[in-house]
């Protein structure tokens, strides 16, 4: 079956009238003279860094991944790698082998697409924890043999200063895996000298929420900031909450990285269940006024979903076209997906409808419709 759907066509480079028809890929995308008003269709969004949502989490097993996989896809999220956080050995390997369960039975019904697992510590800097508990480790080489045997990580998040980092960003860049430098106290030159192992051979280097769980920029001390930026070639994740980053300092990414900005939710269990309290690797939360705080006040990732992520990007300024490459294009390309990400015939029907205010009104993965058109 062929479906049609009619709007405004976001595409990289620019918003058109027009068309899409697809079927479980997009077998037309045509511009036209005109259609309707106030109805978007995007390139359904990918989340390379997400907890949970719906109350469920990435650690709690298959059910967990698969009630946050429902929550995201009805915010537009088409695509999502379930995030761990930073645990007992036994429990992050757990989280894992779930998420492999989820795939190999065909992933989730109503649910985003799960392309693998972003595993986030515990291979981070024990100083630079941010919200994860202390059960950070060395990415030792047995331990990095463990955590590629479930056949599901996509994205790691490394402390390029731990002992073994080097040998274990370059069996993480064999694997396939997106190299994320985060939770880190590494100064500018130790991060740099890590990215350049990792796109020397061959892979893919990115920074883990930018800004955030690592050290500022200064003229004299860069910083890991400073050095991800100025790399030619590292992807660059924001939280786009509004909370979590200053709008100059996502200025300054977008200009120092044109189309290398990618835009996470970092979002935690609470996401899509309003203020109250909640839990993030067995720590209490408490989420007030769209803030996921711990009890010491610590930011306790976010409650934000890629819908509002992309009105907060509107609202700061950045034309359409560009906030939906920096949620769709950029983090497919981030994690080596190069069958989905834009409106392109042959690529796979993930498609994502907003309103004249952005809000979600229809959702299609896969061409599966997973939210459809409200009455
Ligand atoms: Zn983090």
């Amino acid at each position: 079956m062929t479906r049609t759907l009619r709007g405004q066509l976001v595409l990289p480079e620019g918003v058109r009238p027009g068309r899409v028809a697809f079927g479980t890929h997009l077998e037309a995308v045509t511009a036209e003279d005109s259609a309707p008003e106030g109805v978007f269709l995007l390139p359904g969004f990918v989340d390379t860094h997400v907890h949970g949502g719906g109350g469920g989490d990435a650690m709690d097993g298959p059910e967990g991944v698969r009630t946050l996989a429902r929550l995201h896809a009805q915010r537009g999220t088409t695509t999502l790698l379930p995030t761990t956080i930073t645990h007992e050995w036994a429990r992050v390997l757990g989280a894992l082998w779930g998420v492999r369960e989820v795939m190999d039975a065909g992933g989730v019904p109503g649910g985003a697409d799960i392309v693998g697992a972003h595993l986030e510590g515990p291979f981070i800097s024990p100083g630079r924890l941010g919200a994860q508990p202390p059960h950070a480790v060395d990415p030792t080489p047995e331990r990095v043999a463990q955590v590629l045997e479930a056949g599901v990580v996509r994205a790691v998040t490394l402390a390029p200063e731990l002992p073994g980092a080097e040998a274990a960003a370059l069996a993480f860049v064999a694997a396939g895996v997106r190299v994320g430098l985060g939770h880190t106290r590494a100064d500018a030159e130790t991060v740099a000298a890590l990215l350049n192992r990792v796109h020397a051979a061959g892979g893919r280097g990115c920074a883990t929420h930018l800004f955030n769980a690592m050290g500022g920029v200064e003229g004299r001390l860069p910083g890991p900031p400073g050095a991800l930026m100025a790399d030619p070639q590292a992807f660059l994740e924001i939280i786009l909450d509004g909370i979590h980053v200053h709008p100059v300092s996502v200025n300054l990414a977008r200009a120092a990285a044109p189309g290398r900005v990618l835009i996470i939710t970092d979002a935690m269990r609470a996401a899509g269940m309003g203020d109250g309290e909640s839990e993030l690797g067995g720590q209490h939360v408490t989420v007030r006024g769209g803030k996921a705080t711990l009890a010491d006040g610590t930011l306790a990732g976010s409650v934000l979903t890629m819908d509002a992520a992309l009105r907060n990007a509107v609202a700061l300024g950045l034309p359409l076209p560009e906030a939906s490459a920096m949620l769709s294009g950029v983090p497919a390309a981030s994690v080596g997906l190069e069958d989905r990400g834009r409106l392109e015939v042959g690529l796979r029907a993930d498609v994502t409808v907003l309103d004249r205010d952005l809000n979600v009104q229809q959702v299609y993965v896969g061409g599966q419709p997973v939210l459809e058109e409200r009455p």
